[in-house]
């Protein structure tokens, strides 16, 4: 195993739709293992494929280290995943290993059904509230080439960009 660069806001790689796995191969096992090593390093709890470069299908998310009740998801791969169904709503901040010391509230579902495979090609169901539910939208999102600014409020996306012409300027 080893951890593997992080992509950082905005390389263009993060805004590109990823494609679809069609077969688990050992390239596929062995940047599964990548991006678990690498989101434990970072930390973090989350991490797509495209975060690490690669635009395929595949995200793993671990919340054990924030929520008990989370501990019967230990691990969580998710492989070509879909979101099935939606309801409610939630705002909760959100932040994101691409996009560093930035976090802001984003609107999302409150429950989500997501359909994927697991890393042994099986196809499950999963129904998800709370930080299960934030995650998964969060992650499936980052496979579709959208990051949490991209659902922030008018608002609050020109605080974002008025941040980031900030930060250019304290680097030159
Ligand atoms: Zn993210």
């Amino acid at each position: 195993m080893a951890i593997r660069e992080i992509r950082k806001f905005p390389d263009p790689v993060l805004r590109r739709k990823t494609d679809r796995i069609t077969s688990i191969n050992g390239t596929i096992e062995r940047l599964i293992d990548d991006m678990v090593e690498t989101m434990h390093a970072a930390p973090g709890v989350g991490l797509a494929a495209n975060q690490v470069g690669v635009s395929l299908q595949v995200a793993v998310i671990d919340l054990s280290t924030r929520e008990e009740k989370e501990k019967r998801h230990p691990l969580l791969v998710i492989i070509n995943p879909e979101i099935l169904s939606r309801q409610g709503s939630v705002v909760e901040e959100e932040g994101c290993l691409s996009i560093p010391e930035y976090a802001e509230k984003v609107k999302r579902a409150a429950r989500v059904k997501v359909r994927a495979q697991d890393r042994t090609g099986n196809v499950f169901e999963l129904e998800a509230e709370g930080l299960l539910a934030k995650a998964l939208q969060h992650e499936i999102d980052h496979l579709n080439g959208l990051l949490f600014i991209d659902r922030l409020s008018p608002l609050k996306k020109s605080i974002f960009k008025r941040r980031l012409k900030k930060m250019a300027l304290e680097k030159t």
